[in-house]
């Protein structure tokens, strides 16, 4: 069994953008810049926040974080969204989600201009991922392809199982793993609170991504010998022994998983990271007009 270590892919990647960055101001062009709508204090959120602001220090990008009370308005969030489409020295900014209730969370998505998204999550930019055209890839499973691509994982006519379906990992990354591309060409199976005999679904997989929330679903019966595993849950469980008193698990049963596969992700340390870097090579995208020209 192999890990695939998320954290250390994500510092090379991180290293690698910092000397394009390098590069880019010895030419005396512009820093690549991202901002960060926050909205409330949950502390997943700012701990998500938090975290792109300090990649985005690491690889040398400016970045500026706009931190707004959960009782804003829906109207005063829209307006936000507004100046950061129209202000030329953002590249790219993104829109930390969950929003408060009272707000149309698909109505702010809808409202970034697609040349900004960077997050990936506009319809436009969906929809061109789904077709193949050059999009900003979501943050995560941007992360998965990378780490098959740069671990040499083969996918081609592979058989994959998606466990969830949610519109930032489950759906997408069914969707670029199914497509003619490389890492891509499997045979997609995506799977989520309705499917009967799950159980045996992944049982029959040689890639399994689990993307579902619940702590330790994927247990060692439901994996094939050999198969390669992805786990991006990110759960809390109580844990005393902790000072914060929990600790992070993923929604794969690693100890007892790890043994029967190729390849696994930890969690933390596995998709987790790659998401941030992710996002940082999208600024860059941006940065440069790669996508939109
Ligand atoms: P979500 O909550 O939006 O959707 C969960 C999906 O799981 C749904 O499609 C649902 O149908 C499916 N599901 C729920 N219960 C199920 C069951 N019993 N059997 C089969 N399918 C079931 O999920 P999300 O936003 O994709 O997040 C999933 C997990 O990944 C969460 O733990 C989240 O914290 C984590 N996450 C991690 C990263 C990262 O960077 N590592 C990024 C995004 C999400």
């Amino acid at each position: 069994m192999q890990l695939i270590d998320g954290k250390k892919l994500s510092e090379t990647i991180k290293e690698e953008i910092a000397d394009e960055v390098g590069l880019i101001k010895k030419q005396d062009g512009k820093v690549p810049h991202l901002a960060a709508v926050l909205v409330g204090d949950d502390p997943a959120s700012q701990a998500y926040v938090r975290n792109k602001v300090r990649s985005c220090d690491q690889v040398g990008f400016e970045s500026t974080l706009i931190k707004k009370d959960s009782s804003i308005t829906q109207e005063e969030l829209l307006e936000i969204v507004e100046d950061l489409n129209s202000n030329d020295d953002i590249d790219g900014f993104i829109v930390q989600l969950p929003l408060p209730k009272h707000i149309d969370e698909s109505l702010v998505t809808l409202k970034i201009d697609p040349t900004k998204d960077v997050d990936g999550f506009h319809p436009i930019n969906f929809g061109r991922m789904a077709q193949g055209l050059p999009s900003y890839l979501p943050a995560t499973p941007y992360g998965i392809l990378q780490m098959l691509e740069r671990y040499k994982i083969e996918t081609s006519g592979m058989h994959c199982v998606v466990i969830g379906r949610s519109n930032i990992v489950g759906t997408p990354i069914s969707i670029l793993l199914s497509r003619k591309a490389s890492p891509g060409n499997c045979t997609v199976t995506i799977t989520h609170s309705r499917t009967r005999d799950l159980s045996s679904e992944v049982s029959r997989a040689d890639i399994i991504i689990a993307a579902i929330g619940i702590p330790h679903f994927v247990t060692a019966d439901m994996v094939k010998e050999g198969a390669v595993v992805i786990d991006v849950g990110i759960n809390r469980m109580e844990d005393e022994t902790r000072k914060r008193g929990y600790r992070l698990v993923g929604d794969v049963d690693f100890d007892q998983v790890a043994p029967r596969c190729s390849f696994i992700t930890p969690v933390p340390g596995g998709v987790g990271p790659m998401t941030v870097t992710s996002l940082m090579l999208n600024t860059l995208k941006a940065s440069r007009r790669e996508i939109y020209g």
